[in-house]
């Protein structure tokens, strides 16, 4: 979770609506867009990235399908870099590299233009929620098989008790959310 003094935090958390039992029963979904929605939430959630990483040695951006493109493509934008997508299978239209994983709730797969990043070229990996962190993870690789490095995998929101985040830093990348929630 942030500590940075220089944006409030629960500002940001307390306009994430939770949606219980969606898609399925048992899923407390954490739905980002009334953040989105409210002008002032929006900037000050896209000024905690652009603080974070402005001075990092970051060549791309990678946003993960679908709501990690919402904001990493503005990142990408405020940092002056190119934005590449993580999408969900059959979606790209060049050559493909895939990485099949486990969501909170089914399975699914993630792909990658082959042609996205060039070896050595360093990339910072945004979605909008890591809970058990698969998709995160799944994401990471297809750069890491593309002989990237991913400076850091960033989040709106982390579910700790899911375990993701742990996972990813234990597999040694480096994570950073906005807020957590407890829970599933
Ligand atoms: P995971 O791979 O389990 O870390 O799941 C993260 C991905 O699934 C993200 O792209 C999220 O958009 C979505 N997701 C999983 N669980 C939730 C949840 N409880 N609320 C909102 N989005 C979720």
């Amino acid at each position: 979770m942030n500590t940075d003094p220089l944006f409030d935090t629960t500002f940001l958390r307390q306009r994430i609506r939770t949606v219980p039992d969606w898609p399925s029963p048992g899923i407390q979904f954490r739905d980002i867009t009334p953040l989105l929605q409210d002008p002032r939430a929006f900037r000050v959630l896209v000024e905690a990235f652009v603080l974070r990483y402005m001075a990092a040695e970051i060549d791309l951006v990678a946003g993960i399908d679908a709501r990690g493109f919402i904001l990493g493509s503005v990142v990408a934008h405020q940092l002056n870099r190119g934005f590449i997508p993580v999408r969900k299978k059959g979606k790209l239209p060049f050559t493909t590299v895939a990485e099949e994983y486990e969501l909170e709730y089914g399975n699914a797969t993630v792909e990658i233009h082959t042609d996205a990043v060039a070896a050595g070229q360093r990339v910072l990996l945004i979605d909008d929620l890591i809970a058990t962190g698969g998709t995160m993870m799944a994401a990471a690789r297809l750069l890491q098989r593309l002989d990237a490095t991913v400076v850091e995998a960033a989040a709106i929101v982390d579910l700790p008790e899911l375990g993701g985040s742990t996972l990813l830093k234990e597999a040694g990348l480096a994570v950073f959310t906005v807020c957590d929630f407890a829970g599933h």
